[in-house]
């Protein structure tokens, strides 16, 4: 019998016992909420044992107007806002301790202890670390353009992808227990770019511009976007809407996650933008690929 998708049956099997675990490795304290929070709630709703990671600490991000005054302690506020929100979304947090590196251009990068200026080899160890330990049957991480180019975003797909690949071998990362495992689906955030293009749209007739859009105006969102056709899976999160609204509004710090809800009408938003999509990277997929649930076919064990 092949396992179901139904949203029924998964539940009472995901239910049953603890068996099946997800782990996502996302770049800054706020990723796991403003990214994929719906997605993380809806799964660790239904008894998968969800686990996140979190790469850096959060220190380069701008802050929310207000927030000014935490520059110099906002490692803590932001560790304290990701606690509360990892929390509400119903997952365990794990951090690897590096240091934020900033966006494109910004003077953290050049920081020795910033995470992109770590050496790969040694950052993906620890994801391999989590991997082995937690023995995630599906891992998750940003796509190779780290959603809007943000460097931190890209590092971690770099090293979650190469983690991935030497978790379940013997002869790589050998000093690392307990033992070689070797997770079943490697998935990758991705947002559609035709949802961008008509954001993009709605920005321009409101008289901004997508090209310099964010609270740096420095993210260009003409550039940002996967071809829908390479999104190969759509989680509903309808019913966890307000699970994520939560969790985001646990990063005051950033803003809360309001950005969004200013273009149109909350109800809109949860009747026809409550779902998150995901590239398939492993195994592949072809085009046009369509799943809806990132434990379909997926082994307990
Ligand atoms: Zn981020």
């Amino acid at each position: 019998m092949s396992i179901s998708t139904t949203d029924e049956i998964g539940q009472k099997q995901r239910s049953a016992e603890k068996r099946y675990r997800l782990l996502a490795v996302l770049a800054h304290p706020d990723d796991e909420s403003f990214g994929m929070g719906g997605t993380l709630a809806r799964y660790a709703d239904e008894g998968v044992d969800v686990h996140i990671a979190i790469a850096t600490d959060g220190v380069a991000g701008s802050v929310a107007g207000g927030y000014e005054h935490t520059l110099k302690e906002l490692a803590a506020v932001r560790r304290r806002e990701l606690e509360s929100a990892v929390h509400i979304l119903g997952g365990t947090l794990h951090m690897l301790g590096y240091r934020d590196s900033g966006y494109i251009g910004d003077p953290a990068n050049q920081h020795p202890e910033a995470f992109i200026n770590i050496d790969p080899q040694e950052s993906a160890g620890k994801v391999v670390a989590l991997i082995r330990e937690i023995r995630p049957q599906v891992v998750v991480t940003h796509d190779e353009t780290g959603g809007y180019y943000h460097p931190d975003h890209i590092q971690c797909w770099k090293i979650t992808t190469a983690a991935f690949k030497a978790a379940g071998d013997a002869t790589r990362y050998s000093e690392i227990g307990p033992a070689p495992y070797q997770p079943q689906r490697l998935y990758f955030t991705g947002l559609s770019n035709r949802m961008i293009k008509f954001f993009s749209f709605m920005m321009r007739l409101r008289g901004q511009d997508p090209k310099h859009a964010g609270r740096n105006k420095d993210i260009d969102w003409t550039r940002i976007g996967i071809d829908p056709h390479h999104l190969h899976a759509r989680i509903d999160y309808r019913r966890y809407w307000d699970v994520k609204r939560a969790a985001a509004a646990e990063h005051p710090s950033q803003g809360g996650g309001t950005s969004r809800s200013r273009m149109f009408p909350e109800w809109v938003q949860r009747r026809f933008m409550a779902t998150e999509t995901f590239i398939r990277a492993y195994p592949a997929v072809a085009d046009g690929f369509r799943e809806y649930d990132l434990f379909a076919g997926v082994v307990a064990d």
